[in-house]
């Protein structure tokens, strides 16, 4: 049992733009720390593509025999709408348009995402940090940084003094002479640099989260939100930091800037990035409003897991467009898989299937399974091991080696193949890829679109449309579904 031990994970390093040989600090644990979500709204499956993205990481590691500690914070301090700290505080935002304590909305957008990142098979991280409760962690790493004369007070808060700490822009390659000469001329003009960025910030008293601290009440910094709880949990060293490549310059500049002045030496050996996820070949965000949720997915009648099947489809480093007719795909292709890990099943006597599901049975020395490995090895190399997955899949020699095989990939992959092979996948969906077509999917688009218009009688013949195609609408408090008449 155990994973195929390789001689090496192969994986991509942001700092030094190339993929080289991965060995962790401690051989008995890898410090994985993964920036964590803004809960102050959904998160959009572009973001769960980050999570996903960390959650194969992890999967890949232990895969490989690693024992892992992974952290993940929670962004419940209200940060500000720009990652270079202008604008307005997200929280805020989230609070006026809802009505509640920023306390309330945290909570609510926590654990939706949660019950989220379940749905997707996305391990819970061990420790999950939230901001709000770490303040006094992150006071102290500012007195620190203080004390070494790498930060300055202003009238609205403590700022990190870049031009201290040389090696700031290396994660980015950013050109800091570029930025001051372009900088805008409403930026700060308190600030020595227009890079500079803020640890602590000063709260009026409307300002609703808001903690004593040494430089008066107000609340932290983002980046040092990342800092302080990635020491806390980790400790001076770790191996692996992950995010998505919009925290490359300014979020993740930030957390190298403090973590390694305020220790004097490199904290985070690697940096990890994933790419986005797009729509219509253009940015998907909570702030561009058109993105969609896992929720909206179901609601159209997809699994969840069909989106984690689009996505290993992709390299993480590449960039991903998201339709409907490509998760369409994506589940079709995993309904089929479900399947045939129960035909599988059904031809094998059940002690042997039990003992194969337990995870009970060796593919070591497979050369399937040697693929596989290497395939992942290669900086999580997801679509390349698909293939290797497909191909055990169709084979129709030896169903015990081949049940054995997908059981063993899916550890990585987690498509919930033992539970197909069971049987327990086959019927519980609403509706099947085979129901739904991208046209009817299409056409609850556009009547939702004419229903927000007030455009009721295009929305109505939408309605006729769908029910001469089959289906009928039930508005549900998640949003509408289609159901088969
Ligand atoms: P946020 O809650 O905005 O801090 O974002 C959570 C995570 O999602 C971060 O790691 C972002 O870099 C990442 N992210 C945001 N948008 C996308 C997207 N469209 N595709 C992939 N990752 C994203
Ligand atoms: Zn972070």
């Amino acid at each position: 049992m155990g994973g195929i031990v390789l001689s090496a994970i192969m994986l991509h390093n942001t700092l030094t733009r190339s993929v080289d040989s991965f060995a962790p600090i401690d051989a008995n644990e890898v410090k994985l720390y993964t920036c964590g979500p803004t809960v102050y709204d959904y998160a959009t499956i572009g973001n769960m593509r980050a999570y996903l993205f960390a959650d194969i990481l992890r999967r890949s590691l232990e895969y490989f025999g690693y024992h892992v500690k992974q952290v993940m914070n929670i962004t419940d301090v209200g940060h500000l709408v720009s990652d270079a700290d202008e604008g307005e505080d997200k929280m805020l935002i989230g609070m006026r348009r809802e009505g509640k304590t920023p306390w309330e909305i945290a909570e609510h957008y926590t654990a939706i995402f949660f019950r989220h990142a379940a749905a997707l098979n996305i391990l819970r991280p061990h420790v999950v940090a939230k901001a709000t409760e770490h303040v006094p962690q992150m006071i102290e790493f500012i007195k620190r940084l203080e004390a070494l004369g790498y930060t300055y007070e202003i009238s609205d808060g403590v700022y990190f003094d870049i031009s201290k700490f040389e090696a700031y822009g290396q994660l980015s390659k950013l050109d800091l002479e570029g930025q001051r000469a372009g900088a805008r001329v409403d930026v700060n003009l308190e600030k020595r640099h227009p890079a500079d960025f803020a640890v602590w910030r000063k709260a009026d008293p409307s300002h609703i989260m808001q903690w004593d601290s040494p430089w008066g009440r107000g609340y932290p910094g983002w980046h040092i939100e990342c800092s302080a709880m990635s020491m806390e949990y980790l400790g001076e060293r770790i191996d692996i930091h992950t995010g998505g490549i919009d925290h490359v310059p300014v979020h993740h500049e930030g957390e190298i800037a403090q973590n390694d002045a305020a220790l004097g030496h490199r904290v985070v050996q690697r940096w990890m990035h994933n790419e986005f996820l797009q729509i219509d070949g253009g940015r998907m965000g909570k702030s561009l409003g058109n993105f969609y949720t896992v929720d909206d997915l179901v609601d159209r009648g997809f699994e969840p897991l069909a989106y984690r099947y689009f996505s290993l489809n992709a390299h993480y480093r590449s960039k991903l467009n998201f339709t409907w007719d490509a998760l369409k795909g994506a589940q079709t292709a995993l309904h089929r898989l479900w399947q045939r890990a129960h035909e599988l099943a059904t031809r094998i006597d059940s002690p042997a299937v039990d003992q194969i599901l337990a995870g009970g049975r060796s593919v070591a020395g497979d050369p399937a399974a040697e693929r596989f490995a290497a395939a992942i090895a290669d900086d999580l190399g997801t679509p390349q091991a698909m293939a290797v997955l497909w191909e055990v899949a169709r084979r129709d020699d030896d169903p015990e080696q081949c049940l054995a095989l997908l059981i063993d990939f899916d550890r990585v992959l987690a498509l919930d193949l033992a539970r197909a092979a069971r049987g327990e996948l086959q019927r519980n969906q609403q509706l099947t890829d085979d129901d739904i077509p991208a046209e009817a999917s299409s056409l609850l688009d556009q009547r939702e679109r004419a229903r927000s218009a007030r455009d009721w009688a295009a929305a109505d013949a939408i309605r006729n449309q769908l029910a001469s195609m089959g289906y009928t609408i039930e508005d549900t408090p998640t949003g509408p579904k289609l159901k088969q008449k």
